[in-house]
C-alpha cells in the first residue's frame, strides 16, 4: 500500500510556486495577489481561510482577507465583488462558502468575474471544464488530479466509482476522470444518496473517490483488493483528548480499508493540502495570463 502524501507533495508544488513568483519578481513584475472573502465567523470556514492566506504568504503571494459580519446584505456582498472585479492589482479571489442564509449564493458566485474565479466555480469554467478548455479547475478536484498525476497512478480504463455529486466536488471529479486526459480516461460511476447498491458498486470500483462528508462511510467490506481510495472527506468530531476540542475525521474508515488498497489518501494530509495548493497554481495562472 502506498500513500498518497499530500502533504509533502503539497510542499514539493510550493516551492515550485515560489520559483515562479521569485522570476516574476526578479523581473521587475509583482508577485501573484489572493483575496478571500469571508463572511461570519463559522469556525471551520475560518480555518480553511486562514490557512489559505497562511500558504499565500510562504510561496510569496501577496493575499487579503476581508471579513464581513454574518449580517452583510446581499446587495453590499454584490458591490464588494464588483469593486473585486475591478481590481487591476488582484487576479483572483474566492468567497468562502457556505453564505449566511439571506445571500443567493449562485447570484454571488454568478458576478464572479470568470477571470478571477480562481476557485473554479462559475458556470464559465465549469463550462470550459466539460469541455476540456482551459480553465480554472475547481481547487479540490484538481489538488486531485494532480496527487494522482505526480504518483503515477494508473487510471486508464478503470471503474472510478465517485461518491458525492456536489459542485464542487462529486460533480467536477466525475467530470475529470472520465476525460480523454492523462490522468482520466476511467469509466466513472457518480454515486449520491438516493443511489441503491452502493456498497456492491464501490466493492467493483477500481479508484472510489469518497466525497460524501459522513465520518468513516467506506468500510473494509465494501473495497475490492488493490483499489485505490481517495478520502475527501474532513469532518470535526468532538475530542476531549485534543486542544481544540476535536479531531477530523475522512470519510474512509483508514484501519479496515487501507490494508486493502494499492493507494490512499490519509485525513488529514491528503487532499485537503492538495486543495490548498491548487488554489496557489489557480492564481499563480491568472498573474501569468495578465
Ligand atoms: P455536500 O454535502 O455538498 O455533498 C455530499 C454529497 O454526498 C451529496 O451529493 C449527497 O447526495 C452525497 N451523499 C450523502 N450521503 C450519501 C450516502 N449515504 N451515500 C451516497 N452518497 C451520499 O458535501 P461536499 O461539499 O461535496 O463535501 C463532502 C465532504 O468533503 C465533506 O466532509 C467536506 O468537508 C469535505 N471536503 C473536503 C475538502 C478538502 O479540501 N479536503 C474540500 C471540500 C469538501
Amino acid at each position: 500500500m502506498t500513500l498518497l502524501d499530500g502533504l509533502a507533495t503539497s510542499r514539493q508544488i510550493k516551492s515550485e510556486i515560489a520559483q515562479s513568483v521569485e522570476s516574476i519578481v526578479q523581473s521587475g513584475g509583482r508577485p501573484p495577489h489572493l483575496a478571500a472573502v469571508l463572511v461570519g465567523d463559522d469556525g471551520a470556514s475560518l480555518t480553511y481561510v486562514t490557512s489559505k492566506v497562511k500558504s499565500c504568504e510562504e510561496v510569496g503571494f501577496r493575499s487579503t482577507l476581508i471579513r464581513k459580519e454574518a449580517s452583510t446584505s446581499e446587495a453590499e456582498l454584490l458591490d464588494l465583488i464588483a469593486q473585486l472585479n475591478a481590481n487591476e492589482e488582484l487576479d483572483g479571489y474566492i468567497v468562502q462558502l457556505p453564505l449566511p442564509k439571506h445571500v443567493d449564493e449562485k447570484k454571488v458566485l454568478l458576478a464572479i468575474d470568470p477571470r478571477k474565479d480562481v476557485d473554479g466555480f462559475h458556470p464559465e469554467n465549469v463550462g470550459r471544464m466539460v469541455l476540456g478548455l482551459p480553465c480554472y479547475l475547481p481547487a479540490t478536484p484538481g489538488g486531485i488530479m494532480e496527487l494522482l498525476r505526480r504518483y503515477h497512478v494508473p487510471t486508464e480504463g478503470r471503474h472510478c466509482v465517485v461518491i458525492g455529486r456536489s459542485h464542487i466536488v462529486g460533480l467536477p471529479m466525475s467530470i475529470l476522470m472520465q476525460r480523454n486526459t492523462s490522468p482520466g480516461n476511467c469509466t466513472v460511476t457518480i454515486t449520491h444518496s438516493k443511489t441503491k447498491g452502493l456498497d456492491e458498486l464501490c466493492r467493483q470500483a477500481d479508484i472510489i473517490v469518497a466525497a460524501l462528508g459522513r465520518p468513516e462511510f467506506l468500510k473494509g467490506d465494501m473495497v475490492k483488493e488493490g483499489a485505490v481510495v481517495i478520502d475527501v472527506g474532513i469532518t470535526r468530531v468532538p475530542d476531549a483528548t485534543k486542544k481544540s476540542g476535536f479531531r477530523l475525521l475522512g470519510d474512509v474508515e483508514f484501519s479496515s480499508v487501507s490494508p486493502k488498497c494499492s493507494f490512499i489518501t490519509p485525513v488529514p494530509g491528503g487532499v485537503g493540502p492538495m486543495t490548498i495548493v491548487t488554489l496557489l497554481q489557480n492564481t499563480l495562472q491568472a498573474r501569468l495570463e495578465k
